[in-house]
């Protein structure tokens, strides 16, 4: 995902003729802990994620990043399948969503709630994009490196995966 470090974040209302693009990131969280990589570009800890590809779906993009950034393969938390009459595929809900300023252009980014899909797998970075990758605790979260919106956000994803143990049902 690309975007200004917090330092050079710049104010929507000093460019609020940006283009707007909708981007996703997944917040994978596993025994109480939230992934983040270090982005080489950005020398920033970010959730994977990125922007869409031409006619895909919010969802299908969030896996597609994840899969491509960390080698993981992940499943939406609380994923509900009811089908309903005209609705053709029912999205997942993001647990959070936002715009932000990255330079030319404004994000209007979903983030998602996700779980990996099989126990036992290991992370395998896409070496041109990230560096590193930690689990992080809530703790963990205050460390240096961290945007502001990111700990937040990522401390929501913990939060509720703790108290619903899953979200939406
Ligand atoms: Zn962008």
């Amino acid at each position: 995902m690309t975007r200004l470090n917090s330092a050079g974040r710049v104010s929507l209302a000093v460019r609020n003729n940006a283009r707007l693009e909708l981007v996703v990131a997944g917040c994978v969280v596993r025994n109480g802990k939230v992934l983040l990589v270090w982005h080489k570009k950005h020398k920033e800890w970010l959730p994977p994620g990125g922007h869409l590809e031409q006619n895909e779906s919010p969802n299908d993009a969030v896996l597609r990043e994840v899969l491509e950034e960390t080698g993981l393969h992940v499943a939406f938390t609380g994923r509900h399948h009811a089908p309903i009459k005209y609705i053709r595929n029912q999205l997942v809900t993001p647990f959070f969503a936002d715009t932000h300023n990255v330079g030319d252009h404004d994000h209007c980014c979903f983030y998602y709630l996700m779980r990996l899909r099989t126990g036992k797998q290991s992370v395998t970075l896409n070496l041109s994009e990230v560096e590193e990758f930690h689990w992080f605790s809530k703790s963990d979260l205050t460390r240096e490196g961290i945007p502001e919106d990111i700990r937040h956000i990522c401390g929501l994803a913990l939060a509720v995966q703790h108290s619903t143990d899953g979200w939406p049902r």
